[in-house]
């Protein structure tokens, strides 16, 4: 199939880079139902193309009737602004543009860059509640897409979501597109759209099958050695490590540099000019290993992408689906290695049960499992309330000596 039989125009399918040449099965799907204006639901895997699968169509229509407008809603910053360039890409050839608008950026830019009638506006809830304060007026939205809506459900951003959307036009078309879709999300959907046409280019839940996935036991505390070991084996061009508390990415990653492996941290406690910073870093290949929180997790696109390094297991399982699917974007191969501790069975049972995936569990070269499996019993023993006060009112020798003097914070 090409795209010129998806009913597109020629400067739209010229506009697309070179490797874009025929539609992937998200868009196939897609694109057609958008093109009639039928409301879509789509389940979509990570870097299977849904970004061009709703904004061709979206670019299509805007370009025939530049009174209208279209609003796509993203859970992070970060997709925002990968979604508005890819739309930017492709949309200079009809004249059409988006505008990004989210936080971390500041809100008078936004309102002047507003004044000229963008085609799409690209957006994070809280920002787009805020500058809907302000009066930003949305009546001219005909066309609602809500990218990754399950991330937007589990973020707590519904209640946003259907607030903006009631300051949309009534005759709008609804398209919701997302990795994974819970009952709930299908429930909270339907209030939005009209008779969805449900659409999916792969088994629901499932990670891609271009995706190799190993899993280590490792002892919890070997772990950090484990990943400094499997990084310098393969000699991957880059590797992307996920981490669950943003605290021990920061000491991960001063650990990876100490041992020679360049490592760069990303996470929410870091400000936006500094996340954008270790996304392009990373990007552009500068930074050899990114240890990301779940910030990360979905969406983003890194060009050819090798390894997913879970270095700890996600608490949820689908975030697992998520994670790895950030490499083997677009029919590439990639590799998925997760490194997992015994205290991490109940998480690898979910995710085995929620991928139908058997992901046994291997042995690491050299890093022998010494802890023992969890009983579910805590180890400590019972609290002696006595034996605490005992040891509370004890005096370490350190009380007595004097304390160092605290040094003046360096300027930054
Ligand atoms: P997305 O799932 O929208 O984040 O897209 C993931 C990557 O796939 C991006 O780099 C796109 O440029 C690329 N891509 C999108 N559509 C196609 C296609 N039909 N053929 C090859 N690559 C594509």
């Amino acid at each position: 199939m090409s795209f010129s039989t998806l009913s597109l125009s020629s400067e739209l399918i010229h506009a697309l880079p070179k490797e874009i040449n025929k539609p992937s099965d998200i868009q196939a799907l897609v694109i057609p139902e958008m093109l009639v204006d039928q409301d879509v639901l789509a389940l979509a895997n990570t870097g299977s193309g849904k970004t061009l699968a709703y904004s061709l169509p979206l670019l299509e229509k805007l370009k025939a009737n530049t009174e209208q407008q279209a609003l796509v809603l993203v859970p992070t910053r970060e997709l925002a602004i990968q979604v508005s360039d890819a739309i930017n890409q492709v949309g200079q050839a009809v004249d059409l543009s988006a505008l990004c608008l989210c936080g971390g950026v500041d809100k008078e830019r936004q309102q002047q860059a507003l004044a000229n009638n963008p085609a799409i506006l690209v957006a994070t809830t809280g920002r787009l509640v805020d500058l809907l304060k302000d009066g930003l007026d949305l009546s001219r939205v005909h066309y609602l897409i809500l990218d990754e809506a399950d991330r937007l459900l589990d973020m707590g951003f519904w209640p946003d979501v259907q607030s903006v959307a009631t300051h949309t036009s009534t005759q709008r078309q609804t398209a919701m597109f997302s990795a994974t879709f819970s009952e709930e999300l299908k429930q909270k959907a339907k209030q939005l759209m009209q008779s969805p046409k449900q659409v999916s280019a792969h088994q629901e839940n499932s990670t891609n099958k271009d995706i190799a996935e190993t899993l280590y036991l490792v002892n919890k505390g070997s772990k950090t050695k484990a990943l400094i070991e499997l990084v310098g084996l393969h000699n991957w061009s880059q590797s992307l490590v996920f981490i669950g508390a943003k605290e021990n990415a920061d000491s991960l990653t001063k650990k990876l540099n100490k041992a020679g492996v360049s490592a760069e941290a990303l996470h929410g406690n870091k400000s936006q000019a500094e996340r954008e910073a270790a996304l392009a870093q990373f990007k552009s290949g500068e930074t050899k290993v990114l240890i990301a929180t779940d910030l990360l997790a979905r969406g983003i696109h890194i060009e050819q992408l090798p390894v997913v390094i879970n270095f700890e297991l996600p608490m949820h399982a689908e975030t697992y689906v998520h994670r790895v699917g950030r490499t083997a974007r677009a029919g590439k191969q990639g590799v998925a290695m997760s490194l997992v501790c015994h205290g991490e069975m109940e998480a690898l049972t979910a995710i085995r049960n929620l991928t139908q995936r058997e992901l046994p569990l291997q042995d690491l070269e050299g890093f022998p499992v010494t802890d023992q499996p969890s009983t579910g019993e805590s180890k400590r023993a019972p609290r002696d309330k006595k034996a605490n006060r005992r040891t509370n009112s004890k005096k370490s020798i350190k009380q007595f000596q004097s304390k160092p003097k605290r040094q003046a914070p360096r300027a930054k």
